[in-house]
């Protein structure tokens, strides 16, 4: 859905809500979600009550709203300057929200595609790109493995296909192999560099092709580029946010593979996403 017809929804609370709840956002109840009588109604703008149990409970429950007090309206317009990549500290001056309302808007976005990123564990198959790579730290510019005060991270391409990155502790032959033992299918074909600590996949029912990269890039189909692209279009997005901590890398993380998968269709993926939620 494009901006111009987003804001015809965000023009009415009432637009934006029934957008929110067509898409699973907001839960839509047809018995008390307490003791499951079917005798509910609806007794305040935002709020439903069960007259078996009398409790009442808000339209928000259940949902990734349930703690935010942004209008409906507002949230709508904050996830697509979310997917248009405005980082929080710009948005919330479009929204017209606190700097740390809209934050927590983002906060729970990231949360809500790391749970649902998370859940996904179809292996990869067919021809499969594996490497590692090297995320902040304070020596910038730094080259190689083993850069002091940076985050490894593995990265695992299917060729025409999706990616998948975890945060490594170490780069050690069977920290990488263990990686891709849970997430690729055996007998697939693994494309890696020269690194060492890819030597024994073929032990483990891989088949293996090798690039040197310091000879020749791409040698007939022998190539990674595609995860090598993935790193690339990460970097580039991470120096927007300056700093993420080592704590919240993750969620960055997890947001950049998810979008990088779902790069043709985001809006209803990230949709997809929040109402997944319970
Ligand atoms: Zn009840």
């Amino acid at each position: 859905m494009n901006l111009v017809e987003l804001l015809q929804i965000a023009s009415s609370e009432e637009k934006a809500e029934g957008f929110l709840r067509e898409r699973g956002v907001l839960k839509t109840f047809d018995s008390c979600p307490f003791c499951h009588a079917k005798n509910i109604g609806k007794i305040r703008r935002n709020f439903y009550k069960c007259y078996k149990c009398k409790i009442e409970w808000s339209v928000r429950k259940d949902s990734i709203l349930e703690d935010l007090k942004v209008p409906f309206s507002k949230f709508i317009l904050a996830v697509k300057l979310f997917i248009l990549e405005v980082p929080a500290h710009k948005s919330h001056k479009e929204l017209d929200l606190a700097y740390n309302t809209t934050h927590k808007i983002y906060t729970k976005l990231r949360q809500c595609i790391y749970k649902f990123v998370s859940k996904d564990d179809q292996l990869l198959s067919g021809e499969v790109e594996i490497d590692e790579s090297y995320f902040g730290g304070k020596r910038k510019g730094s080259r190689g493995r083993g850069a002091k005060n940076k985050i490894p991270v593995f990265g695992i391409l299917e060729r025409n296909g999706k990616v998948k990155v975890e945060i490594v502790k170490d780069v050690s032959a069977e920290t990488l192999l263990r990686e891709t033992i849970k997430k690729v299918k055996r007998g697939s074909l693994i494309y890696t560099d020269k690194f060492k600590s890819y030597d024994s996949l073929v032990m483990y029912g891989f088949k293996h092709e090798r690039i040197d990269k310091s000879v020749k890039f791409a040698n007939g189909k022998v190539y990674i580029n595609g995860i090598e692209g993935f790193w690339s279009y990460a970097k580039e997005r991470l120096l927007k946010f300056h700093g993420v901590s080592k704590d919240n890398f993750i969620y960055y993380l997890k947001e950049l593979e998810f979008r990088y998968n779902f790069r043709d269709n985001i809006d209803d993926s990230l949709y997809k996403c929040l109402g997944g939620i319970n």
